[in-house]
């Protein structure tokens, strides 16, 4: 929350700071980012969470990211980190969490037009609409629930019987965690909600017909889990489960070559352990975080930082702030994750 207070603040003024000055003290001329959906509509599934970046920003996002890096694929960021390939001068590595289904329909059409691959993380539990992320439940159920005016204190009891502290109906909502998904559950079902009939009108995310044809294309996909939990929250034995089975699902479908994996939220928490069993064992060659631009000591963990915030802010705002707010980590020497 902090993090995010001051590299909003950052915004302000950064945006003035001269990229090539930002990559010079910073020595940084590699970045990875992140997004999840581009849109146009309002996804309900979505509009309480975040802001969702129309076409036209992210069209231009891009086109900031081609004046001033390289895109490079998974394959070569591969070959850059384990055979010491030389990545061109200034490079950035797209990559999408979630499988949403715009990455099919709005995302890929655009990449290809400017020549950028990019890789894309699924859930595979949610794959062909087989289910509905616990965030985008609430997101959807304040949606509704607003609509439809129902009252904080017709929703309060349902909090009370899961013991989750309320306050309101949408900051309510948002708090639920993963493992507390069947309060969801129940308030939709109370409320005749239906998240299936949602999942077949709304067709959220992407299913294996798409995903085959972005294969096809030349596009790149990853695992990010079976059904989005926060790793921290959750035992070794699950996170492994989780991140294994989610790949299994991937080789299976879609015949893969390689495998990579990105965490659901955050890899704040998880130990070495579980690298060692990823990367090592398993020869998982490259996973991904969300801590932003940061270093690892685990060789073949790689930070990324997201485009999507609660404003629709500039790509200069959004890329110029990263690299201050790694200036400024690099001063307390705090820009590099250690783990045990
Ligand atoms: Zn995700």
């Amino acid at each position: 929350m902090l993090k995010k207070a001051l590299i909003r603040s950052l915004h302000a003024f950064s945006s003035s700071i001269p990229l090539t000055w930002l990559k010079a003290v910073s020595g940084q001329n590699f970045i990875s980012i992140f997004y999840h959906t581009v849109s146009d509509q309002e996804l309900p599934h979505i509009k309480h969470l975040y802001r969702v970046r129309g076409t036209a920003l992210f069209e231009k996002d891009l086109d900031y990211l081609l004046k001033h890096f390289t895109p490079i694929g998974l394959t070569e960021l591969i070959e850059a980190v384990y055979y010491k390939k030389k990545l061109p001068q200034n490079t950035f590595f797209l990559s999408f969490d979630d499988g949403l289904a715009e990455c099919y329909h709005i995302i890929a059409p655009i990449l290809k037009k400017k020549g950028i691959p990019a890789t894309f993380f699924l859930n595979s539990d949610f794959v062909d609409n087989k289910g509905l992320m616990f965030r985008y439940k609430a997101s959807y159920l304040i949606e509704v629930l607003t609509k439809r005016q129902i009252s904080s204190t017709q929703i309060a009891p349902f909090f009370k019987k899961y013991q989750v502290p309320f306050l309101d109906l949408k900051p309510g909502l948002l708090s639920v965690r993963w493992h507390q998904e069947p309060l969801l559950d129940d308030i939709a079902k109370a409320f005749q909600i239906d998240f299936n009939v949602f999942l077949a009108q709304q067709k959220p995310y992407l299913n294996q017909e798409q995903i085959s044809e972005m294969i096809a294309d030349g596009f790149t996909f990853g695992s990010h889990s079976q059904n989005h939990p926060t790793y921290n929250s959750i035992d070794l034995a699950s996170q492994i489960e989780q991140t294994l089975l989610s790949q299994a699902y991937l080789n299976q479908h879609f015949q893969l070559p390689y495998q990579t994996f990105a965490f659901p939220f955050t890899d704040s928490g998880v130990s070495k352990a579980f690298f060692d069993k990823i990367l090592g064992e398993e020869k998982f060659p490259l996973t991904f975080g969300g801590a932003g631009l940061k270093h690892e000591v685990i060789k073949g963990q790689l930070q990324r930082f997201g485009m999507e915030t609660q404003e629709l802010s500039t790509p200069q705002q959004l890329i110029h702030a990263e690299y201050c707010y790694y200036i400024i980590k690099s001063i307390f020497r705090k820009n590099t994750i250690y783990r045990n």
